[in-house]
C-alpha cells in the first residue's frame, strides 16, 4: 500500500504520474471505507467549476478514455497522491470562511470522483458540515454505483455530456453513452440543480445533430441551470507526450469563437440557458 503523502496545492495543468505505484487499478477499486484515496491536486480559487469562488480537488482515476482529455494523469490510481479525508478536510477547512463569504464551495473533479465513492462521499459530507455549497464535476458513467444518500451531500452536479450519438460517444470516449443518460433523467427527476457541460472538439463532437441531441434531450430538464460549452484547447496535449500515450488530435484546432457561438446558439434555439 503506498504511504500517505501530501495534498498538493497546484493546477489541473500540472503534470504529475507515478506517485502511487503500487495503488489498485482503477476498474478494480473498492473504496469500502474511504477513509484514504488518491488526487491528484487542488486549485483554491477556481472561478470556473460553481458558483462563486471554488476550491477545486481533482480525484485520480477515471474509467473513461476521452481522445481529447486534457488530464490523462488523473486517469489512474497510481498517478496520484494517496491523501486522508482527514487531511483533505483539514486542508479545506483553512479556505472555508473565504469559501462561504465568497459564495463558492467546494468542487470535486479528476478524473473521476465516483471512481472513489466512499472516499469522495466522506468529503462531501465533511465539506456539508463546514457549511459549504458542494457541487461534483462527472461524466455520469458510473451513476448507477452512486446511491441517493452520495447525491444528498451534493448542491449541483456539473454533468459532462459529451455526444447525444451513440458511435460517437463510444468513438471519443471508449465508453457507452446509456449511463450517462440515464444518470441525467434521474438527476432530472429528483430536481438536482445540473449544469450540463459540452467539451466542443472541431471534428469531434462539433456536428449540428450531435449538438441538437444533446439539446433537445437536455431542453425539457428543469433542473438544468445551465449548458456551458467548453471550447477544446491543446493546453493538455503535453502531458500525452509526456506520458507516451498517442494523441490523436495534434492536429485538431482549438475551437474558434465562431464555432462557439453557433454551437450556444443551437443550445438557446432549443430553449436551453447556454453559454
Ligand atoms: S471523463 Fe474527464 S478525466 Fe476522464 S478521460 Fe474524459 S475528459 Fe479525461
Amino acid at each position: 500500500m503506498s504511504q500517505v503523502g501530501h495534498l498538493e496545492a497546484g493546477s489541473r495543468h500540472d503534470l504529475r504520474v507515478g506517485l502511487s505505484p503500487d495503488a489498485p487499478d482503477e476498474e478494480d477499486l473498492r473504496d469500502d471505507e474511504g477513509a484514504f484515496g488518491y488526487a491528484h491536486s487542488y486549485e483554491s480559487s477556481s472561478r470556473y467549476d460553481g458558483p462563486g469562488v471554488r476550491v477545486v480537488l481533482f480525484l485520480s482515476g477515471c474509467l473513461l478514455r476521452c481522445n481529447y482529455c486534457h488530464n490523462p494523469d488523473t486517469w489512474h490510481l497510481k498517478d496520484g497522491t494517496r491523501v486522508s479525508v482527514q487531511q483533505v478536510l483539514g486542508r479545506l477547512k483553512a479556505f472555508a470562511p473565504a469559501l462561504r463569504s465568497l459564495d463558492g464551495g467546494l468542487t470535486i473533479s479528476g478524473g473521476e470522483a465516483m471512481v472513489q465513492m466512499e472516499f469522495s462521499r466522506r468529503i462531501f459530507a465533511g465539506a456539508k458540515a463546514m457549511g459549504l455549497h458542494t457541487a461534483i464535476e462527472t461524466s455520469g458513467y458510473l451513476g448507477d454505483r452512486v446511491d441517493d444518500r452520495y447525491l444528498s451531500a451534493l448542491d449541483l452536479v456539473l454533468l459532462d455530456i459529451k455526444s447525444s450519438d451513440p458511435e460517437t460517444y463510444k468513438r471519443v470516449t471508449g465508453r457507452d453513452l446509456a449511463p450517462t443518460l440515464r444518470f441525467a433523467e434521474r438527476l432530472a427527476k429528483m430536481g438536482k440543480p445540473t449544469w450540463v457541460r459540452f467539451t466542443l472538439v472541431p471534428g469531434e463532437t462539433d456536428d449540428p445533430a450531435n449538438v441538437d441531441g444533446i439539446a433537445r434531450f437536455v431542453a425539457p430538464m428543469k433542473n438544468v441551470q445551465w449548458v456551458e460549452v467548453q471550447p477544446f484547447h491543446q493546453m493538455g496535449a503535453f502531458k500525452w507526450k509526456a506520458m507516451n500515450i498517442e494523441y490523436k488530435l495534434n492536429d485538431t484546432p482549438s475551437a474558434p469563437p465562431a464555432l462557439t457561438k453557433r454551437v450556444i446558439e443551437q443550445f438557446r434555439a432549443a430553449g436551453c440557458n447556454a453559454r
